[in-house]
């Protein structure tokens, strides 16, 4: 059998916090369990909030921690390059693919326009609202005058005929409704490939067998395997695991505190103590004790990651500190 091939593919925006460390842990854990290739990607092609010092923090961050990887932006690899915007031309190859199939109509509709005409309230929560479809059936013609004063987006035809079915390694067997979300950008009108279309060439590329990501991509995964079949790709095994949230129901963020790698380091919080700490909330430890990430790898057991989203109540925070 051959090896599997997992990643992290973190958005250098920020600095890396314990919700970056608890994904990149789970999905390095997963990989080196069953002795595969790790891949460390970083996906800095989402406008300027990314900054190559960012980028380098985060890699050490993770190096820090204990995680290690095959191939990446510092050590290169068969699949280089391993960063997001020194790899547009794939993109934009893609691009040329789909536009060929009849699979992509551009879009001149305003941020306002989409607002007011979106279809349906509950779309893809992570995208915003459906999109109606205005612009999927203009005329040639049409498209051509409005071109003339404005520079479209870029949509994906999402199938609105069947629906989309996956088995998820953490919440199990989904389904979602044909055309779930409505037609979706896959490059902005500034000429930024999306999010979905880059993650989907680069996983195909690097020859990604399974992806371990955050629950708030889950609703991202239906599109995605729309554009592995429009491409011909074959798409990986995905696992989204659940989300680490503050006392007040939101995502952990900077407003629960300095819950950043750097911050931890620098208050004398060692790497031992973070892995001990999210290893024991990945339900692999039955108590909080500090420990490395090289240790938990033979014990490593995914079906003991909780399903729902894990509060972190301040005493829970305190634990890491003392
Ligand atoms: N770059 C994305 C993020 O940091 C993750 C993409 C993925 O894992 O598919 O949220």
């Amino acid at each position: 059998m051959s090896k599997i091939r997992g990643r992290f593919a973190p958005t250098p925006s920020g600095l890396m916090h314990v919700g970056n460390a608890w994904t990149a842990l789970l999905a390095w854990l997963q990989t080196r369990s069953q002795s595969g290739q790790f891949v460390l990607r970083m996906e800095d092609i989402d406008g300027p909030r990314c900054r190559p010092e960012l980028a380098a923090a985060a890699l050490a961050d993770l190096r820090w921690l204990g995680l290690d990887w095959d191939e990446g932006p510092d050590i290169g690899g068969p699949y280089a390059p391993y960063t997001q915007s020194e790899r547009i031309r794939l993109y934009e190859a893609a691009m040329d693919k789909l536009l060929e199939h009849g699979a992509l109509y551009p879009c001149f509709c305003s941020r306002a326009e989409l607002l007011a005409v979106a279809s349906a309230p509950h779309g893809l929560s992570s995208e915003g609202p459906t999109y109606a479809g205005t612009c999927r059936h203009l005329s040639p013609e049409q498209q051509r005058i409005r071109s003339a004063v404005k520079t479209p987006s870029m949509r994906f035809k999402a199938d609105d005929s069947a629906s989309i079915r996956f088995e998820d390694g953490i919440s199990g067997s989904q389904v979602f409704p044909p055309g779930a979300g409505g037609d979706f950008v896959v490059r902005r009108a500034d000429g930024i490939i999306s999010y979905q279309l880059a993650v989907v060439i680069d996983d195909a590329a690097m020859k990604i067998t399974d992806v371990l990501r955050g629950a708030d991509l889950l609703d991202s995964t239906p599109r995605q395997l729309l554009l592995y079949e429009a491409l011909g790709l074959p798409a990986p095994r995905f696992a989204h695991v659940p989300l680490l949230m503050g006392e007040d129901g939101k995502r952990l963020a900077k407003r629960h505190g300095d819950t950043s790698l750097a911050g931890l380091r620098a208050a004398g919080v060692t790497p031992e103590r973070i892995i001990g700490w999210l290893a024991y909330l990945a339900g692999q430890l039955n108590r909080f004790e500090p420990l490395t990430a090289a240790e938990l790898i033979s014990h490593f057991k995914p079906h003991l990651i909780p399903k729902e989203p894990i509060t972190i109540h301040d005493s829970l925070m305190k634990q890491l500190y003392n």
